[in-house]
């Protein structure tokens, strides 16, 4: 395995491509946007450079994983070549539909079609395709190069192979994994959308400030992030899009906080577009 495609270049699809790129794997990088293609690629060589600065990386490994990056907008040009890619695009499901069947008529027939999905069914992404014995969902963590876990969720028809060369490539990328069978949010996102609504819940009845929720879950629970910082980080668009889905296929207590809808609604996004539960736009 040596060439690596990522489709979608936000915040998750930047992280998957930069450690791919120093896992060494030649790593094409799409988005339908020319800004976001754009955008990811300064982020990257920022961030490279920025590691190689710190000592977590050598210099040399930084030039070579830049060497390694190739920047599109093109679909055919990203994974024609392609021994496994990664969707990292909307949470929604007609958009990875959409993808993965354009990757089948594109991909040489051993690729592996792996979604980043947080929540939704590689069985129903997988089922647009005529490969699903060697499509899976790979659920990365952000920030990906500082977080160890990649969850592997089976299809129904996923392969056994193609588990183990998921497992292979998490490897490589310097991760752990787990692996899980498919059940809407996984083991992961299940729990951690649930802790994340009920803090907004307890910040829109008045409980406390967001500060204060954080620091107590923080503080008194050893969580390493607040629930609120975490969803700032997630990205305010995406964590409404995983309630959505956990809402439809889950049922009441994953009903998205009103909160959380009226931030969308008003496009404070968190962290992305500098005010979510924080304020960042002094940094
Ligand atoms: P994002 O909004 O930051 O980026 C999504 C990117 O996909 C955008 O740049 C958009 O232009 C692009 N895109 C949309 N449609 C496309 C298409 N048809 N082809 C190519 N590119 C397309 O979203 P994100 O936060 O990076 O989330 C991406 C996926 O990763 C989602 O499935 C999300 O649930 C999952 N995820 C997110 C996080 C997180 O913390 N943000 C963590 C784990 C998993």
């Amino acid at each position: 395995m040596q060439n690596f495609a990522v489709i979608g270049s936000g915040t998750m699809g930047r992280g998957i491509a930069y450690v791919a790129a120093l896992g060494g794997f030649r790593v094409h990088v799409q988005d339908v946007h020319s800004e976001a293609v754009e955008k990811a690629q300064v982020h990257i060589e920022k961030e490279l450079k920025k590691s190689a600065e710190r000592g977590f990386i050598t210099s040399d490994e930084a030039s070579q994983a830049i060497e390694n990056l190739f920047y599109t907008t093109n679909m055919e040009e990203a994974v024609q070549e392609a021994d496994i890619v990664i969707e990292a695009a909307f949470e929604l499901m007609e958009v990875k539909v959409g993808i993965f069947k354009q990757l089948d008529e594109l991909c040489p027939p051993h690729t592996i079609l792996a979604t980043n999905t947080s929540t939704m069914s590689p069985t129903e992404i997988a089922a647009q395709t005529k490969r699903a014995d060697k499509c899976v969902a790979m659920h990365f963590f952000n920030p990906v190069h500082k977080m160890k876990l990649i969850e592997i969720v089976r299809g129904l028809d996923t392969s056994d192979e193609t588990v183990w060369m998921a497992q292979k490539v998490s490897a490589r990328l310097g991760k752990e994994t787990v692996e899980v069978n498919e059940f809407p949010g996984f083991v992961t996102s299940r729990m951690n959308c649930l802790i994340g609504n009920e803090a907004m819940n307890m910040l829109m009845e008045g409980v406390a400030s967001a500060a204060d929720i954080d620091k107590a879950m923080k503080l008194g629970l050893n969580h390493p992030m607040g629930p609120l910082e975490l969803a700032d980080l997630v990205g305010l668009d995406t964590r409404l899009r995983n309630m959505e889905y956990l809402y439809k296929t889950l049922g009441e207590k994953y009903r998205p906080c009103p909160i959380l809808i009226k931030y969308v609604k008003a496009g404070r996004l968190g962290r992305k577009s500098g005010i979510g539960f924080y304020d960042y736009s002094g940094q």
